[in-house]
């Protein structure tokens, strides 16, 4: 199964770092290079729902349909950063 960023659900094989970065520099297994650098989030302040919108918008720039990017970001809720809130 392919594993997919715990922030956003991209796959981590379409990541073109191959993951995020911890503040000591190893590549971070859980979270792609788009929501994770240096041991922090890029969007700190982002709530699920504008990440959801940030996604969609990311897809549709790549010539996805708005609908198949809404279905790709359902899942987003589930994911291990958005779980507590
Ligand atoms: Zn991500």
């Amino acid at each position: 199964m392919t594993r997919i960023c715990q922030s956003c659900s991209m796959p981590m094989d379409k990541d073109a770092e191959g993951g995020g970065t911890e503040a000591d520099g190893t590549r971070s297994g859980k979270y792609c290079s788009l929501c994770y650098k240096d041991g922090a989030f890029t969007q700190p302040d982002f709530t699920v729902e504008e990440m959801q919108d940030f996604c969609i918008e990311q897809l549709s720039n790549k010539g996805l349909p708005k609908f198949m990017g809404w279905i790709f970001t359902r899942s987003i809720p589930r994911l291990e950063r958005w779980r507590n809130r």
